[in-house]
């Protein structure tokens, strides 16, 4: 074969698999829930971000079958052009309810809620305050929107301060965060960044994909958790981890929503969320909105998991919500203990770089409202047989 100019493209995975950063992507014979199917046998699903256990309600199935016999499947083109869904409008009033903002937008994804969302705010003349740990699409999306982008030190407030007040006073400002740092699990201090953000007359933006379901009254979000409501600008959520559908969705000030319908590019430019999604998506709200049960017996599993790893000896870092990285070093080893729980009928990824810094790999485990006590004491005790075998805790 000549080579065309894709050899570097083969040398380049040759190299990942060396390095143990090459991600083979196991395929799921079975329903996203509790317990997953692959490759023929069950396996304790032990990496969704399916916190609530909703991705294979019946509620949701049913809702998704009764609104395709009503409206069919898909959206036919975007909102703009061939109008919009009844279907798509009460979703966005529910969850404006739900969240207590003034307006609501949906997206494709959150990735794509990301993108359209800072390139409407700020352009070439402006600038962003972004978290160093800020997940890949917001940095995707600042980079889009041509603002200059000063990266501040992880949650670090002082050092927040500091860029502002060093940043020329020409332009608009926009301060970005992740509300729940997603490798880590710890929550950005969104109560200090819209104080900051009063005091320099910046706008805020948080990302709240891994907090939307889990934090705050009833899983109503980072703003809600804080009690910030109000005073943050802009909230972009997703409803692919704890509504178990997917989608992306934009809460805030009304203006910014509005302006999001006139000039969000892939509001404009792509299709809308399908009509299963958006009806399960509203019935995952409807359920959030008539019940706390779920997002606590999340936290509830979760403290269970992250009390008995603490117990066994293993580094679980500095979780402040229901993520559990379970941190083991170099990515290599991470693999083999991913790939040893697999054999013991465990379902957990490692995750490497670029996800997390080199020589930080980890098991990140994600526990659901799904799991019984027994599951959950089932997974942990494939995790100490293997902890000890691979010499990572000891007796
Ligand atoms: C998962 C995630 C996204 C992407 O959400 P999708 O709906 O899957 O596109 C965006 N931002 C953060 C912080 C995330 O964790």
């Amino acid at each position: 074969m000549p080579d065309n100019g894709v050899t570097w493209i083969e040398e380049e995975l040759v190299r990942l698999k060396e390095a143990g950063l090459y991600t083979n992507i196991r395929t799921i014979d079975s329903p996203m829930d509790a317990w997953v199917t692959i490759d023929g046998r069950k396996l304790l699903n032990f990496c969704a971000n399916n916190y609530l256990g909703l991705a294979n309600h019946p509620r949701l199935r049913e809702a998704a079958k009764q609104a395709i016999d009503r409206f069919g499947i898909g959206p036919g083109a975007v909102r703009t052009i061939a109008g919009t869904m009844s279907l798509h409008v009460e979703l966005e009033q529910r969850l404006a309810e739900f969240k207590k903002a003034e307006a609501c937008i949906t997206f494709q994804s959150g990735f794509t809620a990301n993108l359209a969302t800072v390139p409407a705010l700020v352009g070439r003349d402006d600038f962003i305050f972004s978290d160093e740990l800020n997940h890949a699409s917001i940095i995707d999306a600042c980079r889009l929107s041509r603002a200059t982008v000063i990266r501040y030190a992880h949650a670090d407030m002082t050092d927040l301060r500091r860029q502002l007040e060093a940043c020329p006073p020409t332009g608009r400002k926009l301060i970005i965060t992740d509300g729940v740092f997603s490798m880590d699990g710890d929550i950005a201090p969104l109560d200090e960044v819209v104080a900051l953000a009063e005091e320099f007359g910046c706008l805020t933006m948080v990302d709240d994909a891994h907090g939307e379901g889990v934090l705050g009254k009833g899983g109503r979000g980072i703003v809600d958790h804080f009690d910030l409501h109000g005073r943050v600008d802009v909230e972009i959520g997703t409803m692919s981890k704890a509504f178990g559908v997917v989608g992306g969705l934009v809460a805030g000030r009304a203006v910014i929503v509005e302006w999001l319908r006139q000039r969000g590019r892939p509001f404009l430019f792509s299709s809308a969320m399908t009509v299963p999604d958006v009806a399960a998506c509203i019935e995952a709200t409807a359920m959030l909105q008539e019940s706390e049960e779920r997002v606590e017996r999340l936290w509830a599993n979760a403290a269970f998991v992250k009390d008995t790893m603490q117990k066994l000896g293993f580094d679980i870092g500095h979780s402040q919500t229901p993520i559990v990285p379970v941190m083991l070093g170099e990515a290599p080893l991470a693999q083999q203990f991913s790939r040893r729980l697999f054999e013991e009928g465990v379902f957990a990824g490692a995750i490497g770089f670029p996800t997390v810094p080199q020589g930080k790999a980890r098991i990140r485990v994600m526990n659901s409202a799904a799991h019984s006590k027994g599951d959950l004491e089932e997974g942990l005790a494939a995790f100490e047989k293997i902890g000890r075998e691979l010499k990572i805790i000891f007796d």
